[in-house]
Formats: C-alpha cells, structure tokens, sequence
C-alpha cells in the first residue's frame, strides 16, 4: 500500500473522460476461492485521436485483453498497480479484458466478497475498479448486460441490476443467470448478489398504473424480521410519488441484506444492498430506535434512485448532490411517517422530535469535524482517499444547505425547483453547481432581483458560523430592531495558510420570533405580512431589521426549528430561557432553551470540577426540568427530548481546553442530583408510561415516545442511586416484552452501583440472544459505554468467542463505541494506546473502517495538555506502521499538521 505517494486528486483539475462507453457485458464465474471476469467494452472515442485509454484496477490479475479482435501482448499495452493503458488507434474500440479476483481474501468489503456463505458487491466510491478493469469514474454511464455463473446448489439465487432476461442450468451442477439494466449507470452502482437466501416480496402499482415488485432478501431464517422492511419500502415508494412526483422507473426494486457491510445500505441501480442492521427487524430483538433507522435508510436508498441515480454526480466532489439532498429528503419522509394520522398540534410536536433528533446528531459529528483538522466544505476541494469523504459534513450539512434552499423557496418553490432539476438534468452526471442552478432559476423568479449568488457560499465554505444577534427595544416607538452580525473561524487547514482575509458572508435564513413577557407570541409585519415566524436572509455581515407595533420589551426566539447550520449568540438572561423553555410556541426553539440552561449547568459544572471546587445545582435548574416533566400538554417523545441532557460531545466542543474526565464527571453529577431531587416525578413518568405500552407493540411515535420516557426516567433513577432502581430495572429487563425495554432495564442495570445485578443480567442476555448477532452487538456495546468500562473490559471482551474485529457491525460495537461513546474510559494514556492497535489491526484488514477509528480523536490539540500528548504519540505510533492504507494516512497525515 502506498502512503507517501498518494496524490491529492483536486476538484478544479477535473477533465471529462475522452471515451464514451454506451455498452458493457459482463461475465462472472464466480467461485470465492478465485472468480473470474470476463468484460467485454465497446467505447467511442470523443477526446482527442490517439487519447489513450486508461482503466482503473485493484487486486486484479490480468488474464487477457483483446482489443478490436487482436489478443494484446504485454508490451502493447502498459500496466501497474493502479492502472491498464491501451492505446488504441480507432475510433470505436472494443475491448476484452479477463481477469482474476479472490473474495474469500478481500477484508475490505469493497469490491467482490463473501459474507457468509454469499457473494456481495460493494463498489461505491471506487470498488468497481477491484472487480474489473473499467473506467471506474461516475461520468461514463453506460448500460450493462451481466451474466453471472456458479454452483446452484451454493448459490441458488444469481442476482444483478434490472431485469431477469433468462436463467438455465450449466453442466456440474452450475447455473447462470443473465440480467440487462435498461437504464445507463455509473459503475458505481454495479451490484451483483450470489448465494441463499429467502424472499419477502409485495405487488404494487405505481401512480402511473405500472406494475412493479418489491422484495426484500434475508438469511434464512431471518425471513419473518423483514415486514417491516417491506412496509417501509412500500411507503417510500409511495411517498416519493406524492411529494415529489417521482416514480419507481424498474419493474422490481430488491433489497438484499448482508452481515458485513461496511456503511449503511447502498443504492445499486434495482438492487440495494443494505447492513443488515438496516434490515431486520422485529419486536423481540430490535428497539424503536432500530425500526425508525430503518425506516430512514430504507427510504434513503430508494430516494436515490432519482436523486443519484437517475441524476448522478460528475466526479466525486460533487457527493452531496446526491448525498445532501437525499438525506434531506428521507428526513422529510421520516417527519410525515411520524406525523401521518395525528391531530395537528401532534404532528407538529412528532415532526419537532425529528428534528431534535437530526439536529442533535449534526451537532454531535458533524459541528466536531467542522471545526476539526479533517473540516472540509460540503464540496470538497481535495482529497487524497474518497472513502475519507463519506462524512457528517457530505451528508448532514449537505442536507441542512438543502433544507435552507427549501426554506428560502417554500416547499411548492422547491418542488418547482426540483421539476427543473429532473427536466435538465435526468440520465446524466452532473454538479452541485447545476442543482443550484435549477433551484435559482425558480428563486429569481419568486424574488426578481435577487439570486442565490451569496448562497452558494455554503458549498465552498467549510466551518460552522456564528450569527450574532442583538436586539434593541425602543419603548416609546414601540419598535424593536434586530441586528444580525456573521463570522466565520478559520478551521482544518484554512489555519495553516497565510493570515487571509475573511471569509466572505453567506447567506443565512434565520427564523425568528418575539414573546412578551408572559411568553405569548408577538404577530411582527415583515414584508407585508404579519407572521408569528419571519425568515431574515441575511446575506451580508451586518444587518438590523426594525419591527414596529411591540407593545413591550421582547423576548427573542432564535433560530426557529434550526433554519441554518450556524452558532447563535446572544445573551440571554435564566430567566429569559426559563421562559422560552416554557412558552416558545415553536416547539424546537423551546427544546433548544431548555438545552440551553442545561449546558450552562453543565459548563458551571465543568468549571467546579477543574477548581475542585463544590458541586453545586441550581434550584431553578431543577425547577425548570421539574416544570417539563409534569407538563402533560407535551407529548412523551417531546418530554423524553427536553429532558435528555446535552451529550457529553456536544459540550465538549463548548470546552476549551477540552477536558473529557470534568465534562463527563459534570454531567453524571447533574444525572444524579437530578435523579434524586426529582425521584417521586421520575417514578410517576414511569409506572404512567408503562401503563400506556401495553398494548400490542407498535414503534409509531406514541409507542416509542412513552418507551423512550420511561427509559429515561429509569436512567435517572439508576443515576440518582435510587433503592429501587435496582429492582425496577431488573423487572423491566426480564419481564421486558420487546427490546426497547429490554435495552433499557439492562442499560440501567449495567449502569447502577449493585454490579452482579448488572453481570447476572449480562449472562442472561448473552444465553438468550447469542444466536443474533445483531443482539449481540448490542449487548457489547452496553458494556462498552458503561461508565465503569475500563480498556481491561474491553480487552477481555475482545477475547469472547463471539468478538471478531471482521465484521465491521462488531467491531463497531465494541471499538468504535468504547472509543468515541466512552469519554471515562478511552480518555486515559491507556485507552489512546489501546485505541491505536485497533486502529493498526484494522488498516491491514479493512482500510475505510481503521480510517474511520482513525478520526477518534482528531481534535486532540484542543485537549487539555495531558491528553494532549498522549493523543499525539499514538497518532505518532500509527503513523509509523509500515503497511499504512491511503486511508489511515489521510487522516493521520491531516490530524497531525
Ligand atoms: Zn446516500
């Protein structure tokens, strides 16, 4: 593997392919030992004559290659680790290459491979390239016709992209399937699946009257955890056509699911491929939080389908074209599932928890890396390993910069704006840039005189910005004037050039409102309209907005359900948010306040802690958390949220040094006094919301906000060492009828003082769910964020039988979560060592996931100096390692500038 000389591939440098290849057929023996392919590429020149034609291949064994008929020596053609060369002298070319893969041998999941008795491909970002040589670029789209060979009674099912033209029986016991994929596609979104596996299938009609097929494959034996799969499949499908008009273009769509999968799930033209966690589901071994993830990614890859598939990105800078804009659109998918047959007051509440939810995960990755040495905008400008790119920033912010545009557009604007998108753009690979484009060409429109100029700063501009507010009431004008102000930290490697000027301004819709001083709303004229909500663009530095008509001095409610992806200050009083955080009608910006006085308890905490100085809780604190959990006008999921403290992550960006030992010392103490102090409440939520599940099991968000209340409550109890908490976890956790309860009574027990309660409860679990590995997961990963984990546990744990570090879901589970989700633990001399062997075992067996442990602690320099220097010398240590993956060295190289 190359370290030193991997190149930084550049995103002005991009040069269109000089051959157009409108035709591949495919031939695959396969076997895992050894599989062979046989590719067969008929490519029009359109670059220069004599343009030579250069394909991409990994981990390949050349066989042959025949070019217009004339089998090539190895001197008319040029070959090395990364590449093949011909140099054709025609116009139109076709070329033969056979070549060799082994999957039983590829640890990477990328490419071929096995994963239990069955063959998968993974070829996103640039896995094409270790099946085949090709082109591996998504801007050459090509249709492909593939026929796959093998064992039939090893691998009875051959599945690939599109239709099933025919299928026979070979000699020995071999059969072979021929698929052809109507429409052009990038190789990346090549799949094929071998193997056994059982079927869930539904009919359905799209809303042109088409008839299509939706099947979702599982092992065998997992085939009754998959309905709920289906059904998510088949709302999205249905969703898609009602919001966006969008509609299934293939006669069968199949989900595939895998037990080792690198990501998520992937969107393979017809043939998604998914981690099985995304999968499979039932009551008596996945939580709510299980079933809405799959939910979500379910509708994420079938979204894809337009939204990257049917328009594709140019090069792969231009990820969250596709990326961005598709989370965005299974959040919106997630939010009306959640909201659907509610009264209007709970919808609104059900689709504020969603995007308490989404925003608390931007804010826990995403607001890290973006002030971390691997920032990057949401259009990178370089890379040196794709794979490195596939980030909160790509994903999470990109979506938030389209759900900014579909703000500033409205959502019947942004369906126009999207119709245009589709009318330009539909089967071709195309930039941010042309999204953008198209959405302006319906801003223009609605605002003459105005464009999205400033706007499209968001996807060169890496950072997240401060909006500054300050507010001035004039009593005797009864007016009030906001003044908006930006700024920008330079972050990553912006700080290590040259002192530059600043950034320029973006523009920023910032949704605002005004509350008197008995918390009601405030009606405020803003463009000849009076609105309980205005959206300011601010697209300058420094901007004032007068209102008039405020009767009395104003309480500012900011950053309405999170308009942008920025930091608000202002200066608000306690008692200000304590009003907020009991009155704001809009019901993120009330959650928001009352997270906002948490983390000055919190950061008052931290304070204390590092003064050794004592621990004292405001009354008022617990006052305001008292009034939340006796408000029964919220809905459990919304109470659950506002009374869940801010993560340890999220406060410890708003440390500096950080200090993981006080951040997580301050938040288990307010855990505890809160706890105790509240201990009667914390009883109630709990026996009324478990009288509220009994019935059948449902994750709607009823269901799953009472279970998510009483788990909390039972957390809060175990935290404040209350005499039950003991015995009310260990009757939950066996008497448990689904796993969301079960987690809980086992979280708490594990977290509670009375430790063989917690070890018996651990045995049982395993003894009960040892034959699914995805319970299992879970129950490594309890112990590995159990406050009292230490890195011995966690060595121990490694040499359980069922531990392997292969499989990426278990090495997840226990490395990734003791790493990144145990701030006690890892953050110890002892646990950065501990952390950079798995970063070193795990770069010469799967590259993508070390470079994603890699990332850890790579905001080390913010540290406190101890850990500081610890950090540093394991990042020295893995950098050292001879056989480091372009992966790992991207990031290592980037953490330690
Ligand atoms: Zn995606």
């Amino acid at each position: 593997m190359r370290t030193d000389t991997a190149p930084t591939i550049s995103r002005h440098d991009y040069q269109p392919y000089p051959y157009r290849l409108p035709q591949v057929e495919l031939v695959f023996d396969l076997d895992d030992v050894q599989s062979r392919v046989t590719s067969k590429l008929s490519f029009e020149r359109v670059g220069a004559e004599g343009s030579p034609l250069v394909l991409n291949g990994e981990d390949l064994a050349l066989e042959s290659v025949v070019l217009n008929g004339r089998k090539l020596d190895a001197g008319d053609y040029q070959l090395n680790e990364e590449t093949l060369t011909v140099f054709p002298t025609e116009a139109a070319i076709t070329l033969e290459v056979v070549s060799l893969c082994k999957p039983a041998q590829n640890s990477t999941l990328m490419g071929l491979y096995v994963s239990g008795n069955n063959l998968f491909t993974q070829c996103e970002a640039e896995g094409f390239r270790r099946i085949t040589w090709f082109p591996d670029r998504p801007d050459v789209m090509s249709r492909y016709r593939v026929t796959l060979r093998g064992d039939k009674a090893r691998y009875p099912l051959l599945l690939s992209n599109g239709n099933l033209l025919e299928s026979q029986d070979l000699p020995d016991g071999r059969h072979q399937a021929i698929w052809e994929d109507p429409h052009p596609k990038p190789s990346y979104l090549f799949a094929l699946v071998a193997g056994d596996f059982s079927c869930r299938e539904q009919a359905i009609q799209t809303a042109s009257g088409r008839d299509a097929l939706l099947q979702v494959y599982s092992d065998r034996g997992s085939e009754d955890k998959t309905e709920w799969a289906l059904d998510s499949l088949a709302r999205a499908v249905k969703w898609d056509e009602t919001r966006f008009g969008l509609e299934l273009d293939l006669d069968r769509f199949m989900v595939v699911a895998a037990r080792d999968f690198n990501m998520g799930a992937m969107e393979n033209k017809g043939l998604n491929v998914f981690n099985s966690s995304y999968v499979l589901a039932d009551p008596d071994t996945a939580t709510d939080a299980s079933y809405h993830a799959i939910e979500g990614v379910i509708g994420h890859e079938y979204f894809h389908n337009w939204t990257g598939n049917r328009v594709t990105c140019r090069d792969w800078f231009q990820l969250s074209l596709k990326e961005g804009l598709t989370v965005f659109r299974d959040q919106e998918f997630s939010a009306d599932m959640m909201a659907h047959g509610l009264t209007q007051g709970e919808a609104a509440s059900a689709r504020a928890v969603k995007r308490i939810d989404d925003v608390t995960a931007l804010r826990t990755a995403q607001f890290p890396e973006d002030a971390g040495p691997m920032a990057h905008p949401i259009r990178p400008e370089s890379y040196q390993e794709i794979g490195n790119f596939y980030t909160a920033t790509v994903y999470e912010k990109g979506a938030e910069v389209i759900r900014m545009q579909h703000t500033l557009l409205g959502e019947s604007g942004f369906r126009a704006g999207m119709d245009e998108y589709f009318r330009r753009h539909d089967g071709s690979a195309v930039t941010c840039d042309d999204f953008v484009n198209a959405m302006e060409s319906v801003y223009i429109k609605q605002n003459p005189g105005k464009d999205l100029k400033v706007f499209r700063q968001w996807y060169s501009q890496a950072g997240t910005p401060r909006v500054k507010v300050e507010l001035d009431y004039n009593a005797a004008a009864k007016s009030c004037r906001i003044t908006l102000s930006q700024h920008c930290e330079p972050v990553g490697i912006e700080k290590l050039r040259e002192p530059q000027s600043e950034k320029p301004p973006l523009l920023i819709p910032f949704a605002l409102g005004l509350l008197d001083e008995h918390g009601n709303g405030i009606s405020l004229k803003h463009e000849g309209k009076q609105l309980d909500t205005v959206v300011l663009e601010l697209d300058t530095r420094r901007q004032t907005w007068e209102f008039g008509n405020i009767p009395s001095q104003p309480i500012p409610s900011l950053l309405r359900n999170f308009s942008a992806p920025v930091i608000v200050d202002y200066a608000y009083s306690t008692a200000q948010l304590a009003l907020l955080a009991q009155h704001d009608s809009d019901p993120f910006a009330r959650w928001e306040a009352g997270q906002e006085l948490a983390t000055r308890q919190l950061l008052k905490l931290v304070a204390a802690i590092q003064a050794k100085a004592p621990l004292d809780v405001d009354p008022e604190f617990i006052e305001s958390w008292r009034a939340v959990l006796q408000d029964q006008q919220l809905t459990p999921a919304y109470r659950s949220r506002a009374l869940t403290l801010p993560g340890e992550k999220i406060l410890l960006e708003k440390t500096l040094p950080m200090d993981p030992a006080a951040v997580a010392g301050a938040r288990r103490h307010l855990r505890e006094t809160l706890g105790r102090e509240l201990a009667p409440l914390w009883l109630e939520a709990l026996h009324s919301a478990d009288s509220g599940t009994s019935a059948p099991y449902s994750p709607n968000g009823l269901q799953a906000g009472l279970r998510s209340l009483k788990n909390l409550a039972l957390a809060y109890l175990a935290a404040g060492n209350h005499p039950q908490a003991t015995d009310l976890a260990s009757r939950q956790y066996y008497e448990a009828r689904n796993m969301t309860d079960r987690m809980g009574g086992l979280a708490a027990l594990v977290n509670q003082q009375d430790a063989s309660a917690g070890a018996q409860a651990l045995q049982h679990f395993y003894e009960q769910w040892q034959h699914n590995p995805l319970v299992i997961d879970r129950w490594f990963t309890v112990q590995a964020t159990a406050p009292s984990t230490r890195v011995s546990t966690v060595r121990t744990l490694m040499q359980h039988p069922a531990f392997t570090l292969r499989n990426p879901n278990r090495a997840r589970s226990l490395i990734f979560q003791f790493c990144m989700n145990n701030l006690q633990g890892a953050h110890t001399s002892e646990g950065y060592e501990f952390w950079a062997d798995q970063v070193i075992a795990l770069n010469d067996m799967n590259p993508e996931i070390a470079a994603r442990l890699a990332r850890a602690f790579d905001n080390w320099s913010r540290y406190i100096p101890a850990n500081r220097e610890a950090i540093r010398q394991s990042y020295e240590r893995i950098q050292q390692h001879p056989t480091l993956s372009r992966n790992v060295a991207e990031i290592v190289t980037k953490a330690l500038k």
